[in-house]
């Protein structure tokens, strides 16, 4: 059955994909259907990456990305061997796409309703309802320039730089998301509103470049899903078309070196000795962990030791995952609990404080409210995110973990979640330190290196190695950037190079 279904493809040689997320996936796909012989390794036990699973007490977490926007990405790895998505998972469309709760209990849901969205502008604010139209315009030009332009674009040479900048400069690519926010709408409430979406790919919005706020558009235009089964589902069928596509999948296959010879790539090293040779390999490895512990003892042109220290590197993650032994209707899929603060606290997050912040702004996944069967009957699954300083901050997270863990309960109990301290049947966490350990991520950072103006584009780490012939970076720390979209963009990129390097 599964031969009956796969594609013929010319030969290609052998490829090497390091790293089993949601790029290094898709970068295994498209390689596949360019005919290369494609073998996926990871370090971990299971496939995903960030989008691993937690299983406890029969309750199901998705570790990592909840929001699924731009499903067509998803879709097109299906559409290359003549498959459809929907024949293996169930998209479930989220309603709201998520509710805002400021600290004095007002909240704001943000949907893709267009009458919905307005009246819900026009409560906090009718001044800002024309405002609000003429962001939406900016937004979608951006998405046409930033994305539809030049998402895929690869962006290794200088040229395609200066090409791209005109119009990027035009549409404010040069300001940040706030700035260009600020612009349209006055009401300081609504102006987090819209501003908060950079979190979602590692950014801090008063930093992160204005091509971010293409996210409105592409929320509004192409809906904010849920996969039936979680995050973990949609793994699941890419895990599947991979082996029906003959790819084969190693895991707990931890590579330790990369193998090269005259510049260039020869295949791999894993930490247990083995070698494994290849003509190609994508890594979907944190890209500044590739330089600086892939490549022992080569002397680097572009990623020195030196150039990896003074990038700026987004924030850590505290990710604590519950069961309650009830349900809380009233909690929406999506809700982020935004503190008193804002720009102050976030300036704190990325700064380099030594102590996790005194007021937090939270992100709360109830999966429960789209697809019930994540937890036991009766019950619901969540989890709840609090950005916080990564690992260049130096805490101890094996004292701060818990006590972080009992703030977040607290905090809960009283914004969201009545009587939460008494409800909570299983849990448990992730730190900066799990980041570190277990996706190898350079200071234990949530997103990779942070997507500000100065890395981005020709700026962020090339899709093709300058160092080693024969060596692709796929995932978030490449261009275009880091969150499911962009990271299975990266692969289109990668996709590009590979038939370029074919002629
Ligand atoms: C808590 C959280 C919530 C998020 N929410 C969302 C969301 O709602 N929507 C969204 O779009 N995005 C979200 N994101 C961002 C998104 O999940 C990531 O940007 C994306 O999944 C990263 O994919 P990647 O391809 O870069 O690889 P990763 O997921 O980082 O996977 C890389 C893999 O490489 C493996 N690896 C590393 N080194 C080696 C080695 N030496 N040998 C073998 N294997 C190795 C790692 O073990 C890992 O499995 C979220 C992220 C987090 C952490």
């Amino acid at each position: 059955m599964a031969s009956e279904s796969r594609a013929t493809h010319p030969p290609s040689g052998n490829l090497i994909v390091i790293g089993g997320g949601f790029g290094g996936i898709a970068a295994a796909l498209r390689a596949r259907a360019l005919g290369y012989d494609v073998t996926l390794l990871d370090r971990l036990e299971q496939l995903g990456g960030r989008g691993r699973v937690v299983e406890h007490d029969g309750f199901r977490f998705d570790a990592g990305p909840t929001v699924i926007t731009a499903p067509f990405l998803l879709e097109e790895l299906f559409t290359l061997f003549g498959e459809t998505l929907s024949h293996h998972v169930t998209l479930l469309p989220v309603f709201p796409f998520y509710r805002v709760r400021f600290i004095d209990g007002h909240s704001f849901d943000l949907s893709g309703d267009p009458a919905a969205m307005r009246a819900e502008v026009a409560r906090f604010s009718s001044a800002d309802r024309a405002g609000y139209e003429k962001m939406l315009r900016h937004s979608a030009e951006l998405y046409r320039v930033g994305y539809e332009r030049y998402g895929a674009t690869p962006f290794h040479e200088f040229a395609t730089m200066l090409k791209a900048f005109p119009a990027l400069l035009r549409l404010g690519g040069h300001r940040s998301v706030y700035g260009i926010v600020r612009r349209y709408l006055r009401d300081e409430s609504l102006r987090r509103v819209f501003t908060l979406q950079p979190l979602l790919v590692g950014g801090h919005p008063f930093h992160t470049s204005g091509v971010y706020a293409l996210i409105q558009h592409l929320e509004r235009a192409h809906g904010v899903w849920f996969a039936k089964g979680g995050t973990g589902a949609l793994v699941a069928a890419l895990g599947a078309l991979m082996e029906r596509q003959g790819i084969t999948i190693r895991l707990q296959a931890d590579v330790g070196r990369l193998l090269h010879e005259n510049g260039r790539i020869t295949g791999v090293a894993l930490a247990t000795g083995e070698t494994l040779p290849a003509s190609r390999v994508i890594a979907n490895a944190d890209a500044p962990a590739i330089y600086a512990d892939l490549l022992p003892g080569m002397k680097r042109r572009r990623w020195t030791d030196r150039r990896l220290d003074r990038l700026d590197y987004s924030m850590g993650l505290f990710v604590f995952y519950f069961g309650t032994d009830r349900r809380y209707e009233n909690t929406a899929h999506h809700t982020i609990l935004l503190g008193e603060r804002y720009r102050a606290l976030l300036d704190e997050i990325f700064g380099r404080p030594d102590h996790v912040p005194e007021d937090l702004s939270l992100y709360l996944h109830r999966p429960t409210a789209t697809d019930p069967g994540m937890a036991p009957p009766g019950q619901d699954a969540f989890y709840v995110l609090a950005p916080v300083p990564n690992l260049r901050s130096g805490i101890d997270w094996a004292a701060a973990a818990p006590r972080l863990r009992d703030r977040l309960v607290s905090m809960l109990e009283t914004r969201e979640l009545p009587g939460l301290s008494q409800a909570i049947v299983t849990e448990s966490w992730m730190t900066p330190e799990t980041f570190r350990r277990d996706y190898r991520s350079r200071h234990g950072a949530g997103f990779s290196v942070s997507p500000r103006l100065t890395q981005s584009a020709w700026f962020r780490f090339h899709n093709r190695s300058e160092e080693v012939a024969g060596l692709y970076l796929v995932g978030a720390g490449t261009h275009p950037g880091a969150g499911l979209p962009g990271v299975l963009t990266s692969a289109k990129v990668v996709e590009a190079l590979l038939r370029d390097e074919r002629g």
